[in-house]
């Protein structure tokens, strides 16, 4: 998938869970902000593994310049033991972006790394740490890099869960290049536009005080939705349906646009709002 994709549905993903944190009684929006940085950053960094890399790397090049030494260094520690899949850990991937920073072992050793040298900087700039933000980071980082694993889930290369110790591949059927000229596939923007309209949703139903999100329960809630979202994603991921899913490249982008542009003016009207 794109960098653009894997940031859009990470976000996508994350968002409803902001929205107690933004608009309790009991508020942290900077609490938010950062979990959604983190998770933002998160999904562009198991990429660092791959030949080909997304736009987004060259954007913000410092991410990817922490994990590829990070990358080589998990390669090496691996080294040592004596594991199944022992051939694949160092592959260069080429067409199929999947090595050990596309599994969950990866995932979290690099999340780990990361949040360490952001607690070092930290202390040596502020001679403080606050535990909060800290967590916040991890979390956020572990979130969106598991995120991009079940992204990547969706595609013909799949993702090899029980990387290195075995194999258990879940795959899709969309490419993340265009499979015919000109046509594209309609999935990612349909996954976006079904976890953007939940979020919409969850702020209308708050605006209206049809739910509370001062209740306890409310994470509980989200979850369940998400969740229930996640499994329709994943599993029309593997319906291989050319005329169901393979559109006009044009058009997808001509939908795509409409709905940034509702997006943007909804945003717009939120903050006349806030200011009023
Ligand atoms: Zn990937």
């Amino acid at each position: 998938m794109l960098g653009k994709d894997h940031v859009s549905l990470t976000l996508g993903t994350v968002f409803p869970f902001t929205i107690p944190l933004i608009f309790s009684d009991n508020s942290h929006p900077v609490y938010a902000f950062c979990l959604l940085v983190a998770a933002a950053i998160g999904s562009l960094i198991p990429d660092a593994d791959s030949d080909e890399k997304p736009k987004l790397h060259y954007d913000f090049k410092v991410i990817y310049d922490i994990m590829v030494p990070l990358h080589k260094l998990i390669v090496f520690s691996f080294a040592f033991f004596n594991l199944k899949e022992k051939m694949n850990l160092q592959y260069v991937v080429e067409k199929q972006h999947r090595g050990v920073m596309h599994s969950p072992i990866g995932v979290f050793i690099s999340s780990f790394v990361l949040t360490l040298l952001i607690t070092i900087v930290g202390y040596l700039i502020f001679h403080g740490i606050n535990a909060t933000f800290i967590s916040l980071l991890f979390l956020g980082l572990i979130l969106g890099q598991l995120l991009h694993l079940l992204e990547d889930s969706c595609t013909v290369s799949g993702i090899n869960w029980l990387f290195p110790f075995g194999t258990r591949e879940l795959k899709g059927s969309i490419y993340t290049g265009n499979k015919i000229e000109g046509k594209r596939d309609i999935r990612p923007f349909l996954y976006k536009l079904f976890l953007l309209f939940f979020s919409a949703i969850l702020l209308i139903f708050h605006s209206l005080g049809t739910i509370d999100v001062n209740e306890s329960g409310i994470y509980l809630l989200i979850f369940a939705v998400v969740a229930l979202i996640w499994g329709l994603i994943l599993l029309t991921a593997k319906i291989d349906n050319d005329n169901l899913w393979i559109h006009d490249a044009k058009n997808v982008r001509k939908l795509e646009r409409t709905v940034d542009r509702i997006g943007k003016q909804d945003v717009g009207r939120k903050r006349r709002d806030l200011r009023k």
